[in-house]
């Protein structure tokens, strides 16, 4: 997305106005420049080419450059933030530059000066803090990548959502990056060229980066540099930046920098950076988190994903915290069974999260409105929302009074919430009026009786008001027009309106005196008079003061509020933590989920389990879900977990199965109840699941290459605490290739890496392996066939498929019944032949002797004339004679029609 920069034409080719252009346009290369003329943001040359197709507006011309027309297209002041939302969707960075002094002043250095003009924002995606621009249930983080070399090369991530002001760094080893950016999903990365092109060299550049990347100076990542940065930006009892690795540093230094850039001069308001260690999460790889469509289904919409389906929050940043532990689900036994008691005292107490929930529906997004006002961008809704979210805490808090017995995180939560700024809310609601504009600057935000000398200017402003009316009065019976009118617009402010008719009896004595010519109109004319402009300056100075002092009060009201910043955090923190742990509850309470046990055995017993997603479906439709059984539980003196064969026809239920696991393996972690009717699960420290074939033509890689890239990937990083879900592995290829890789991989699983696993397969040949395999058993999807056709029962048992069913699978799709037909007969030459067949060159031979004669497609049915058919309905000895006659004219009709078509 980087542009190349305009070259500046040399000087005296350019108007004063275009070279002003060019020097902004040269600061602030790789951004669409939004030029601000009147009420319009104006793009030319390249940008104005580049926005115009995106956005779908017109491309005019002004002027010319170096004997070029310049290209131009503007977007209008007031739509500018739908314009600015899709050019940010399209990955594009925008740098918003206004004019920074009254064109008046501009006028006083001559006619011909222009308008002083500065940047005043970059707008980039991952650097957002308007609501119009984000999306409330999601976080927004822009990521910054550093790498150092000494020996092996090392990388760190820093990562921030300025919105909200959290902030993170890990350390990262090479085969980490893909896992962890695709567990953050920044809306923007940086890094430095040298980091990219290294990362190219050694094929560890992801395709998913390549539109959010964006270079940032490779000193911006210099860890000297960044200790100085980050010892400003954080106090030094919140955070002491030393404690870091040199690369940490240097990425959270370029975070910092490329934060402050684009809010110029607004200040940084990040919060001290947690240090995170990815051994503290559950690993779960990109091809992982796609194939059990946790975030988003396979078509990326959330529709069908699991988040979409678990996600019972009833605020917007605890839609955001639900959807961060669903993307990192712990690791650490402990840590996950105290979450699951806190979600166990409100799953069990469902009047408590009932109350709860009604609660917590109305608290604002504390953070992003506390953020808004730390950079001076807030108004006052957001000082309402915080006073709002205060009382609401308060509230929460007391509903945990009288219960006993509060499991750890309970307990802290609601001692959080209590310890609330209520004098602040309480202040908040004082000052504050029912009905609030946007915009401080807009006024009428402060409560009547707040501020006494507010409440005399105000006085004053309305009655002036009474004033204006009166004056009307009189100078309509001075004139004798009665449609006389004292009117205001923004141009000539206040001014006396008479229609045209009247108008020139204004014009002459006695009114010519008193009435001064402001304006004619096709059907009025408009005067002003000096008691009238008088009038308007006190109406105006009464206005100014009143808004000067709302805007006092406004900036001492946000100032309590920044005074209270880390509390207010924490705050939020609490009630987003709040409303996660009651949203589990409310879930595991409506939809019978049921408590995983978690310890650090080698365990995975899964009775009676369930695809969330799946049964929610079946459920919309009216039918039921099949709950099945899994225990793929070992341990160490075994040399580790069990694997499942899993054969059976196709639709019978295999895949459901197999992601099913991993989903309940996945929600136990992030310390939900999960869909069972029981569970017991050794912590995994990594789930890798590879279900259904996908390819990545874009990027040179074909269905069977990503399949083979997937597997090796779980193969060589697979641990014994890991859960592998493997779906139809060498299905892509030839079939004694594809064979034989499933094979060594069901072996390789089983001996080396010990992990537990299920593995779905058509080649039934594998099952065979469970006689030498000492923890590999077999399971089968059960059917039942009934008249020819198959009937899927979805029950896991013991056992091993002998077939697949394809051909009934694809009559129920309506293959035609030729092909069928021609399809069971080459299987059953494929069978009968197929024993002791081992190379293609044999099986060649086996399709050489299929009948010839069933290539050639069956006769197509003779069509029957409908004069015959209509005819086979007549009953000739049950008609009248005019029957029969109106018979004979719809025959002529129906052969007529016939021939016609
Ligand atoms: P294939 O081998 O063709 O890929 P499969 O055996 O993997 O098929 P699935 O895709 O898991 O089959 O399931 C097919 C359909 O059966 C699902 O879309 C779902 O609607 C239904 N289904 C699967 N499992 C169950 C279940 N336990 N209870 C009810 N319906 C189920």
């Amino acid at each position: 997305m980087d542009q190349q920069p305009i070259k500046p034409a040399p000087a005296p080719v350019l108007t004063p106005m275009m070279a002003q252009y060019f020097e902004i346009k040269a600061a602030h290369t790789g951004y669409l420049l939004f030029y601000r003329m009147g009420d319009f943001y104006e793009l030319f040359f390249e940008d104005a080419e580049i926005a115009s197709a995106a956005l779908g507006i017109v491309l005019t011309r002004r002027g010319k450059h170096l004997e070029q027309d310049i290209q131009m297209c503007g977007v209008p002041i007031h739509a500018a933030n739908d314009y600015l939302n899709k050019l940010i969707k399209l990955g594009h960075r925008v740098a918003i530059c206004e004019q920074v002094e009254d064109p008046k002043e501009a006028k006083k250095r001559g006619a011909k000066s222009v308008v002083k003009r500065d940047v005043v924002r970059l707008i980039t995606a991952g650097t957002l803090t308007e609501d119009d621009h984000l999306d409330a249930r999601a976080s927004n983080f822009l990521a910054a990548l550093s790498m150092v070399r000494h020996g092996d090369t090392d990388f760190a991530l820093a990562w921030a959502d300025v919105s909200t002001g959290e902030t993170f760094t890990a350390d990262l080893a090479a085969e980490q990056l893909s896992d962890e950016l695709a567990r953050i999903d920044p809306a923007e990365l940086i890094m430095s060229d040298a980091t990219k092109l290294a990362l190219v060299e050694s094929h560890l550049f992801a395709p998913a980066w390549v539109g959010i990347t964006h270079f940032a100076p490779v000193q911006s990542f210099d860890s000297e540099v960044a200790t100085a940065s980050l010892r400003q930006a954080f106090p030094a009892e919140e955070f002491d930046p030393t404690a870091l690795s040199r690369a940490a540093r240097g990425a959270l230094g370029a975070i910092i920098a490329y934060v402050r850039e684009s809010q110029k001069g607004a200040g940084v308001i990040l919060r001290a950076p947690i240090a995170e260690t990815a051994a503290r999460h559950m690993a779960i790889d990109q091809a992982t988190r796609a194939s059990l469509e946790l975030h988003q289904n396979q078509r990326g919409q959330q529709r069908g994903s699991l988040r979409q389906v678990i996600d019972l929050t009833v605020t917007a940043p605890g839609s955001r915290l639900l959807s961060a532990r669903l993307a990192a689900p712990l690791a650490d036994a402990t840590a996950i069974n105290d979450r699951l008691d806190a979600v166990g005292l409100l799953a069990n107490d469902t009047m408590l999260t009932g109350r709860l929930r009604t609660d917590l529906k109305a608290v604002p997004d504390l953070a992003r409105a506390l953020t808004r006002l730390a950079l001076d961008r807030g108004g006052p809704r957001d000082l309402a929302a915080i006073g709002k979210a205060v009382s609401a805490a308060r509230a929460v808090a007391e509903h945990f009074e009288r219960v006993v017995d509060v499991p750890a995180i309970l307990a802290d939560l609601s001692r959080t919430l209590a310890a609330a700024p209520v004098d602040l809310a309480g202040h908040l609601a004082m000052a504050l009026d029912d009905e609030l504009p946007l915009l401080s600057r807009d006024g009428g935000f402060v409560r009547k009786g707040y501020d006494a000398q507010l409440d005399d200017e105000r006085a004053l402003a309305s009655e002036t008001r009474a004033v204006v009316a009166a004056l009307q009065a009189r100078l309509m019976d001075e004139t004798d027009v009665r449609s006389l009118k004292i009117r205001h617009n923004g141009v000539l402010g206040y001014f006396v309106e008479v229609p045209a008719a009247h108008g020139t009896k204004l014009l002459e004595e006695p009114h010519r005196q008193s009435f001064i010519h402001r304006q004619t109109l096709a059907n009025a004319m408009r005067f002003t008079t000096t008691e009238l402009a008088e009038l308007e300056g006190r109406i105006a100075r009464a206005h100014e003061a009143a808004l000067e002092i709302e805007l006092r009060i406004f900036a001492a009201l946000r100032q309590s509020v920044l005074d209270r910043t880390s509390l207010l955090r924490e705050l939020a923190d609490a009630l987003a933590e709040l409303d996660v742990t009651s949203a589990l509850a409310h879930l595991a309470a409506t939809r019978g989920y049921t408590r995983p046990e978690i310890d650090n055995s080698l365990a995975f017993q899964i009775e009676g389990g369930r695809h969330p997603v799946v049964e929610e479906m079946a459920m919309a439709e009216g039918r039921s879900f099949v709950a099945n059984n899994a225990d793929l539980s070992g341990d160490d003196a075994l040399g580790g977990g069990r694997l499942w064969l899993v054969t059976g026809p196709n639709m019978g239920g295999k895949s459901t199965f197999l992601r099913q696991n991993a989903l309940i393996a996945i929600l136990a972690q992030m310390g939900s109840f999960v869909p069972a009717s029981s569970a017991h699960i050794g912590v995994m420290d990594r789930v890798f699941s590879r279900v259904g074939a996908s390819d990545d033509i874009a990027h040179g890689r074909s269905t069977f290459m990503v399949e083979m890239v997937e597997t090796a990937a779980i193969l060589n990083r697979a641990t014994r605490r890991s859960l592998v879900v493997l779906d139809e592995i060498g299905r892509g290829t030839a079939t004694f290739d594809g064979l034989s890789i499933a094979w060594a991989a069901v072996e390789a699983l089983h001996e080396t890496t010990g992990c537990r696993a299920l593995f779905a397969t058509h080649f039934h040949e594998l099952t065979s392996l469970a006689k030498t395999l000492t923890r590999v058993s077999n399971v089968t999807m059960k059917v039942r066939e009934w008249e020819g056709d198959v009937v899927f029962l979805h029950e896991v048992g013991p056992g091993a498929a002998d077939r697949s069913y394809g051909i009934q699978v694809a009559r129920l799709a309506g293959l035609p019944e030729p092909v069928l037909a021609r399809a069971r007969q080459v299987l059953t030459v494929l069978e009968q032949r197929s024993a002791g067949t081992a190379s293609s060159s044999q099986k060649a031979g086996v399709l050489d002797d299929l009948p010839l004669f069933a290539h050639q497609p069956p006769p197509r049915p003779v069509q029957k004339d409908p004069v015959h058919l209509a005819l086979d309905a007549v009953r000739p000895d049950e008609m009248t004679p005019k029957q029969a006659i109106e018979m004979l004219y719809e025959l002529k009709k129906i052969r007529d029609d016939a021939r016609r078509s």
